[in-house]
């Protein structure tokens, strides 16, 4: 049990570190920090913001010297329990003001402070004409190049070039001694002896907090075509992402079963959202009659396209000029033959025109909570694994009615051999602190409010558990590992002690971000 004594040393010798502005020890946003997009844990004794390098390995050896264990936090957009501590009495470390990018054309390298966020490193770049070949997940809005990097991370630009880790050259961490190690003794490249920049890639922010990061630049390919098709069922879907995903035509696709279609585009159906996706459509299209005939087909083909079969893929593919683009649009519809229909392409669109759309999906479409779960399988395993999760579903059906528990399933690709199946959970229950200060209260205000429902909450957690458990009965393996999925115990022995020592040399009192992937 810590002292109110120590506690009171520990801020102060922060507050003196860092100063008063960068360092919170009181109040509501205490409360705030204590919480992911899922759910809540112990307060923290303080968040720390550090403006620069220095400064954060200042409070990290500061947090070493009293023994205060210190978690990470990015942009908070996480749900696996990554940044919460369940019995609290931490530091969060809030890497939102290490956000400077530096652009090196020259060399084809950006630099950028671990809270940059993916929104605002897109417009950096663009600015230039230039992208990272993977470039953010879905909320990057609030998402940090830190924390995708620290979990794994897939969407934009995926299916080209993979997730977060395959697109960093190197990084500089700061370890739980508040030394600085770079991964890589060549700015240039990644690969220079054994690969330290990906031991950091997926760690949860166990073997220190990274400060700066490094990524590789392409030019961005002006001219796309979106493309979506419908298909009957999961196997048919499945075959056609997976034909997909190893011909790597498009830059990004996902799918989406008729649920998920419903509930994510009945929040763009805002009079006001809409304007904003036309005038987005017209921005980004290569020329103004391709824009105004796209908004014409997505006028036309309205909300029937969200609903034309049991599970819908959309494809964002990309071309340096429109030809290219066009010519891959055709190779894919020809890869496609026989599986699915094509449908109206109005959701590829929303996504292309807006990449990072605000975070209202943090909660259902009628203000339910939410949490996904998700597992990467063989390609082998997913028809069976699909089957043996509708069983379970079908035999829960019942208690989830009872309890207002409802479910859909978006899918990704994961390279060439990996298949993501996720489930997105939603019930009706109370709002936490996070999605009060992330939504605000004139759009809480326009969704219905639950009370706290624990029956339901708990339900949830116990069938999230039942899924991860089927998932790796199937082999599935995980991105976001937090505190949510197992991964120690899946490993071989020698690889689990290897792992043990690698955290006991940077890390020998365990103050990194403890509980997160087991340790
Ligand atoms: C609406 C929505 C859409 C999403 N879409 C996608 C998607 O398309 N694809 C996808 O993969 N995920 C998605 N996610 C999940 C999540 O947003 C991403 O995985 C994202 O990368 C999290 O980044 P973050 O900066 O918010 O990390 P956080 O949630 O802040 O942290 C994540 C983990 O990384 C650690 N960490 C953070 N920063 C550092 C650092 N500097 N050093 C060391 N450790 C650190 C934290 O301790 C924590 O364990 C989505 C989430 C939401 C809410």
């Amino acid at each position: 049990m810590r002292s109110a004594v120590l506690d009171n040393d520990v801020i102060g010798a922060l507050v003196s570190a860092l100063g008063t502005d960068s360092v919170i020890h009181e109040g509501s946003a205490l409360s705030f920090f204590a919480n992911d997009v899922y759910r809540g844990g112990g307060l923290p004794l303080a968040v720390v913001r550090p403006t620069d390098v220095a400064a954060l390995q200042q409070a990290v050896r500061t947090c070493a010297k009293f023994g205060v264990a210190m978690v990470p936090r990015g942009g908070g957009a996480s749900y696996t329990d990554g940044y919460i501590l369940p019995d609290g009495g931490h530091v969060v470390f809030d890497t939102g003001a290490l956000d400077a990018i530096e652009i090196d054309e020259q060399a084809a390298i950006v630099t950028v402070g671990t809270g940059v966020t993916w929104a605002n490193l897109k417009t950096a770049l663009d600015a230039k004409g230039l992208r990272t070949p993977f470039w953010g997940p879905f909320s990057g809005i609030a998402a940090t190049v830190g924390g995708s990097m620290s979990q794994n991370t897939l969407s934009h630009g995926s299916t080209m070039h993979g997730i977060s880790a395959q697109s960093v050259l190197s990084m500089d961490v700061v370890l739980a001694s508040g030394e600085l190690l770079s991964t890589s003794a060549s700015t240039a490249m990644r690969f220079y002896g054994p690969d330290l920049t990906g031991l950091f890639t997926g760690d949860c922010g166990v073997f220190g907090i990274k400060a700066r990061i490094r990524l590789p630049l392409l030019p961005v390919l002006p001219h796309f075509v979106c493309l979506s098709f419908a298909f009957d069922s999961f196997a048919a879907y499945h075959a056609a992402s997976r034909k997909a995903a190893m011909a790597r035509l498009d830059d990004s696709h996902f799918g989406l079963d008729l649920a998920l279609s419903q509930g994510q585009i009945g929040r763009q159906e805002g009079i006001g959202a809409r304007a904003k996706i036309a005038l987005q459509v017209l921005r980004r299209a290569p020329n103004k009659a391709k824009g105004i005939a796209q908004l014409m087909r997505m006028a036309i083909a309205g909300e029937d396209a969200m609903r034309a079969g049991a599970y819908m893929c959309h494809f964002i593919i990309e071309g340096f000029d429109a030809q290219e683009a066009a010519i891959k649009a055709k190779l894919l519809r020809r890869l496609l033959d026989g599986l699915g229909r094509e449908i109206a392409n109005s959701i590829p669109t929303f996504v292309q025109s807006i990449p990072f759309a605000p975070l209202f999906n943090v909660l259902g479409p009628n203000g339910e909570r939410w949490v996904p779960v998700h597992g990467v399988f063989a390609h082998d395993q997913a028809v069976a694994f699909d089957a043996a999760f509708k069983d379970l579903i079908a035999k829960r059906k019942p208690e989830m009615d009872a309890l207002g528990v409802w479910l859909g399933t978006m899918f990704s690709p994961v390279g060439p051999s990996g298949f993501l199946y996720e489930v997105a959970l939603y019930w009706p229950d109370d709002r936490t602190d996070y999605h009060r200060t992330t939504l605000g209260e004139d759009y809480l205000s326009s969704k219905p409010d639950f009370a706290p429902n624990a029956a339901s909450r708990a339900y949830v957690e116990d069938l999230k558990i039942a899924i991860i458990a089927l998932m790796q009965d199937f082999g599935a393996g995980h991105f976001q590992l937090g505190r949510a999925y197992t991964y120690q115990q899946r490993l071989a022995p020698p690889a689990a002690s290897l792992l043990r020592a690698i955290k006991s040399e940077l890390d020998p009192q365990g103050l990194m971000n403890p509980g997160a992937l087991g340790f």
